[in-house]
């Protein structure tokens, strides 16, 4: 009779205790738990008639994953400035103070200093917004989908909602249109084409059932050709008679002008509220640049039907991302806008990013192990994040490349003490300039150095 495989694996403690001397540092809660899994991972191996890897490695390194705070920092070298699976937008420092001091100590959150009274949580903030944007009410909630939720919600729950074939959209994750509307129990009235909407096709849709008219961003594609939009004003001026309000969902927006940096006229807020449109709502981390919120601008008897709402309280923010929001806004009162990193990156004239990607390719150059191919490359960014489609920033990257295979070298830069990301092109990771942050470079550095020259070879 052969022995069972399994007694050759050692007991959870006996692992524990190995794991804790190979490394010290290590909690002992992901010490216990790394060796639980890495045994069990075994197990199942041997139960496959696999071989299982070596308990301690693989303890090691579980119990290490586990030991790392969530979400990871890491370097966005994408070139991507608004990533969504890398959380949005940077704060600044200043920003980030504000929102350490909020997070260590008691606020008056919800007390009116002056009477003692309970306050409304967020005046602070709609004030800010007013001021910047000229808007007769605001209202900061939890994100971009929460803002448009609570309008169609307290608007038009229970009626009908008019919006174009053409921005029935899905804009990542999970938020497409349709499925939004039925969350707010409104229904949907879909009117026009695909590519072509008129006003008519509004005005034939519009009735005693009609609860507001959604006008949507189409914040991730592009709609060229044979194409036809009702513009905002002719749909405010249709609306305005029949006591219909126009909601729009903007996505991405700016509160400081930036058109004459190139980005569309659509991104302004202001310019949105000028049509005389009731609502516009767009998120807090796009190109505003500040924490995950949603902003919702407009009219003071909308908004206040927004606030009444028993779901304004499930969709309310909380007092980190009112304190972050409330510093972004001061610098943008400020005239310091620049001092937000989204905006900074931007706005960053190509040729200055041309010169950090030459700094940065000299030091990896250096810093490169055998194997690995460094070279610098003219490249175009993507804004990102739903933002802006088809508007492309001229940017720097240093390409690198390895026997071994772009996807490889990904994933290995990945996998450094503090992960780099890149994006894989032409077989090569390009690591784009424009999105690091200052000091990103040390890291980067860093991460490549530690690349082993063993994992860069090809098979
Ligand atoms: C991004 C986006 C949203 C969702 O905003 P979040 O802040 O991500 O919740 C909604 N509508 C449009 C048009 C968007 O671009």
């Amino acid at each position: 009779m052969t022995e069972d495989p399994r007694r050759e694996l050692p007991s959870v403690d006996r692992l524990v205790r190995r794991i804790a001397e190979a490394a010290p540092a290590l909690p002992a809660w992901a010490v216990r738990e790394g060796a639980r899994r890495a045994l069990a991972e075994a197990r199942a191996a041997l139960a496959r008639g696999g071989a299982p890897a070596d308990p301690l490695a693989a303890g090691l390194a579980a119990a290490a994953a586990l030991a790392e705070p969530r979400p990871r920092r890491v370097v966005n070298a994408s070139g991507v400035v608004l990533h969504t699976n890398l959380g949005r937008a940077a704060l600044p420092r200043e920003v980030a103070a504000a929102v350490a001091a909020a997070a260590a100590s008691y606020t008056a959150l919800e007390l009116d200093l002056e009477s003692g009274a309970r306050g409304e949580r967020g005046a602070g903030v709609a004030e800010l917004l007013r001021l910047l944007s000229g808007a007769e009410a605001a209202l900061a909630v939890n994100n971009g989908a929460a803002a448009v939720l609570l309008a169609l919600a307290a608007l038009a729950r229970g009626r009908e909602v008019i919006v174009s074939r053409g921005e029935l959209v899905e804009i990542g994750g999970s938020f497409r249109v349709p499925e939004i509307l039925r969350e707010a129990g409104v229904s949907l009235v879909e009117v026009g084409t695909t590519n072509r909407t008129h006003l008519s096709d509004y005005a034939a849709a519009l009735g005693p059932r009609t609860g507001a008219i959604l006008k949507v961003h189409r914040s991730n594609f592009e709609l060229r050709g044979f194409v036809a939009e009702a513009p905002l004003p002719a749909l405010v001026a249709l609306a305005r008679p029949a006591g219909v309000p126009v909601v729009e969902d903007l996505g991405s927006a700016t509160l400081v002008d930036l058109r004459e940096h190139g980005l569309p006229p659509e991104s302004f807020a202001p310019a949105r509220l000028a049509t005389g449109v009731d609502l516009v709502c767009f998120s807090g981390d796009k190109l505003l640049g500040g924490p995950q919120a949603g902003i919702v601008l407009g009219a003071a008897e909308r908004v206040r039907a927004l606030r009444q709402s028993p779901l304004a309280r499930a969709l309310r923010l909380d007092k980190l991302s009112l304190a972050a929001l409330d510093a972004t806004l001061r610098l943008l009162l400020a005239g310091r806008e620049r001092e937000l990193p989204t905006l900074r990156m931007l706005l960053e004239p190509a040729e200055a990013v041309a010169e950090r990607a030459a700094a940065l390719a000299e030091r990896l150059q250096k810093a490169a192990p055998r194997g690995l191919v460094v070279a610098l490359e003219e490249t175009r960014a993507p804004v990102g994040g739903g933002s802006l489609p088809g508007f492309e920033l001229p940017s720097a990257a240093v390409a690198l490349a390895a026997p071994a295979g772009a996807e490889a070298l990904a994933r290995a830069l990945r996998r450094a003490a503090v992960p780099v990301i890149g994006r894989v092109s032409d077989a090569r990771v390009l690591l784009d300039a424009r999105t690091l942050l200052p000091g990103d470079e040390s890291d980067v550095e860093a991460a490549v150095a530690s690349l082993a020259s063993g994992s860069l070879r090809g098979t």
